[in-house]
């Protein structure tokens, strides 16, 4: 119990060096992003979103049984990546406990939303890398002030098509999901507030991105 308690305290003190303060230069930003903090002075409106753009999206996860192969003859292939032997009792979709452990635990790091974003969450230590905000580990929302954190696509889910990813075989599937998608580089942590301005810009610099590819 010290030892956590102790553990605590650093990261209390960590929190308040980072506070009230952007964390990332802004020239590192991604080009949208500092079209956003010049316009954040001019009290942008936030109705618009590309909501069904990410409803679109979800419905292109990749499902784990699509990971099931059968052979030459039709048997049941394991499930596990790169596994050649068939299927062997009592396990339905493995050739055994070690296959069984190792692709789940690949899987459920890779391709369930929940796991990438609390990691993400957790390795920018629950802080707003926008504005600075810092909330607790345990209530990542907070009542008073209406905000929460959320984990945000620094190039977003909507352009994915335009950068040259794909959702239309199984192997496009997992790249675009690895590479771009669940990719921690393309992963941070943002306020509910940051979120919806960045959300907003993201929607405007797309129409301008349609509008280059049709002169094209
Ligand atoms: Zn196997
Ligand atoms: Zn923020």
């Amino acid at each position: 119990m010290i030892i956590k308690r102790r553990k605590r305290k650093a990261k209390t003190k960590q929190s308040k060096k980072l506070r009230g303060r952007s964390i990332i230069p802004i020239n590192a930003l991604p080009i949208h992003d500092r079209l956003l903090s010049e316009e954040q002075e001019k009290n942008v409106p936030l109705a618009m979103s590309n909501k069904e753009e990410s409803r679109k999206i979800l419905r292109l996860i990749v499902y784990i049984n699509e990971f099931d192969r059968i052979n030459k003859e039709g048997k049941q292939k394991c499930r596990n990546n790169d596994c050649e032997n068939l299927v062997c009792k009592p396990f339905r979709k493995y050739c055994s406990r070690k296959c069984s452990v190792e692709f789940t635990r690949w899987y459920n790091k890779n391709f369930y939303w929940r796991n990438i974003r609390n990691s993400i969450l957790k390795r920018d230590n629950y802080t707003c890398q926008i504005c600075g905000l810092k909330l607790n580990k345990r209530k990542r929302h907070n009542k008073k002030i209406e905000n929460w954190l959320e984990c945000d696509h620094i190039i977003p889910k909507s352009y994915y098509t335009f950068l040259g990813y794909n959702f239309d075989t199984l192997e496009n599937k997992i790249k675009t999901v690895l590479e771009f998608l669940h990719n921690d580089n393309n992963l941070r942590t943002v306020c509910y507030k940051c979120h919806k301005k960045v959300t907003l810009n993201n929607f405007k610099t797309k129409s301008l991105l349609i509008d280059l590819n049709d002169d094209n």
